[in-house]
């Protein structure tokens, strides 16, 4: 008989929530190397917003959709946790009733394990709650988790999740070794040559849109950033494969919008990218990037700019952080001065319009003044595009975990709820009382763009 494993993506637990392109990618991609495999594949997508059994639940308010399969999330305000009690605001676990996910658990009888995903370190409550629920449905079947926070947190996880086996690594072998170690053999032997499968898309209720990945990795090490840690080895894919890839989505499923998901998109440009988007040009297809990972500005030109143009991309996001450079030499040297100005002026003169571009702005570094992220959402206005506030979270095995720790008021070394972003961990409380007003001046520029 074929075996079968369900699959879990997590319910994201926290203050605030907004699908912004957001899919369980290395979930997906699993999903797709397993079903190869010979594994009959049930995914349970937590965060699945077009699920046809939550239509029926009047107790849970319909998310509003917005462009490009972007929106809201099924929402409800659970209690917080312990060591969040104190803060002012309500807590939610976004996703599915948990009528509707005990009902996905019980479709499966005898499921041979159980694979669960995980992502923002703080987000660990949605993943204890499922492990949880699965055990209790089906006694006796290994369960075993993967993803972000199960490495980044791998002690933590271990102690707290419950899981049978942690999977500390994105290769799809190391999995296979696990599920073999619980008595459970692959049926048919994993490709060894050629491109892997396609992320399973397919499995979703509906795709509303496919996140790409051409490349793993990214050259630069910046103090805040853990790319270096999880993707350690760089990997840039095949130009005419990827072609193929989005065609075949574009074809088989009628998908218009892409998002891509690399770490560095531009990087070697002239080498990928620009390969893929020259290829792109060439077939004249109705279809829309996006960039939500934000991309280097110092990599942009004026050929791949319009390049960007022509291919459909309509949402891009630029990796600023802060127009103070001697901050910019102390945390990255991913961009130099005069960078920013240039490769926005590349985009615009491509075609661009002012509320396609966006700059992400980080507020909340350990030892940043509330005056510099000010100063920086008014040299984002004065280039003509939007500023993004990006509320830094410390994460564990970056340059700047240490210096995050002797910073904040919180146990951030013990406790992973403490790491949410929302609570500005590494600023003291005078410094979070201007959010407001910062927040204020992002959307009073945001505003003239609409
Ligand atoms: S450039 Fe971006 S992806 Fe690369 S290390 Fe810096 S923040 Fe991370």
């Amino acid at each position: 008989m074929t075996p079968s494993l369900i699959l879990i993506n997590p319910w994201i637990c926290d203050f605030a929530a907004y699908d912004l392109w957001s899919k369980p990618l290395g979930l997906l991609y699993l999903a797709g190397y397993l079903r190869y495999c010979g594994f009959r594949i049930h995914l349970i997508d937590c965060l699945d917003v077009h699920h046809p059994g939550m239509k029926g639940d009047k107790s849970m308010k319909k998310p509003k959709r917005r462009l490009y399969g972007t929106g809201k999330f099924w929402r409800q305000e659970v209690p917080k946790p312990l060591p969040l009690s104190v803060i002012p605001r309500p807590y939610s676990r976004y996703g599915l009733s948990l009528n509707i996910f005990v009902e996905e658990l019980n479709k499966i009888r005898k499921p041979a394990a159980i694979l669960v995903t995980s992502l923002m370190t703080y987000w660990y409550p949605g993943v204890k709650e499922v492990i949880s629920l699965a055990r209790k449905i089906h006694p006796g079947v290994p369960i075993i988790l993967g993803g972000i926070y199960a490495r980044l947190c791998h002690n933590h996880a271990r102690q707290n999740m419950q899981a049978d086996s942690i999977v500390a690594s994105n290769d799809p072998v190391s999995l296979l070794k696990s599920l073999s170690e619980f008595g459970i053999p692959t049926p048919r032997l994993p490709p060894d040559s050629g491109h892997p499968p396609y992320p399973a898309f397919d499995l979703l209720s509906q795709i509303d849109y496919v996140c790409l990945l051409t490349s793993r990795g990214c050259p630069y090490r910046c103090r805040y950033c853990a790319s270096h840690f999880l993707d350690p080895q760089p990997i840039h894919r095949d130009p005419g494969e990827l072609l193929e890839e989005i065609l075949f989505w574009y074809r088989d499923y009628k998908v218009r919008d892409f998002a891509f998901y690399d770490d560095a998109l531009l990087i070697d440009a002239e080498k990928h990218l620009a390969l893929l988007l020259e290829k792109l040009a060439r077939h004249h297809l109705d279809l829309r990037f996006h960039t939500p990972n934000a991309v280097h500005v110092k990599e942009i030109t004026a050929e791949i700019a319009s390049l960007m143009h022509q291919t459909g991309f309509r949402t891009i996001r630029l990796g600023l952080e802060t127009s103070d450079f001697s901050l910019h030499r102390n945390l990255d040297n991913k961009i130099a001065e005069g960078d920013f100005e240039r490769g926005v002026q590349y985009l615009l003169k491509a075609g661009f319009a002012h509320n396609e571009i966006g700059a992400y702005i980080l507020m909340g570094l350990p030892g940043q003044s509330v005056d510099s992220v000010m100063e920086t959402i008014d040299f984002v206005a004065n280039t003509g595009v939007m500023p993004f506030l990006s509320e830094y979270s410390p994460i564990p095995h970056t340059a700047l975990w240490e210096k995050a720790i002797s910073h904040s008021e919180y146990n951030l070394a013990s406790e992973p709820l403490f790491h949410n972003n929302t609570i500005l961990p590494c600023w003291d409380n005078s410094q979070k009382k201007d959010l407001p007003r910062l927040k204020t001046r992002v959307l009073e520029i945001r505003e003239k763009y609409r």
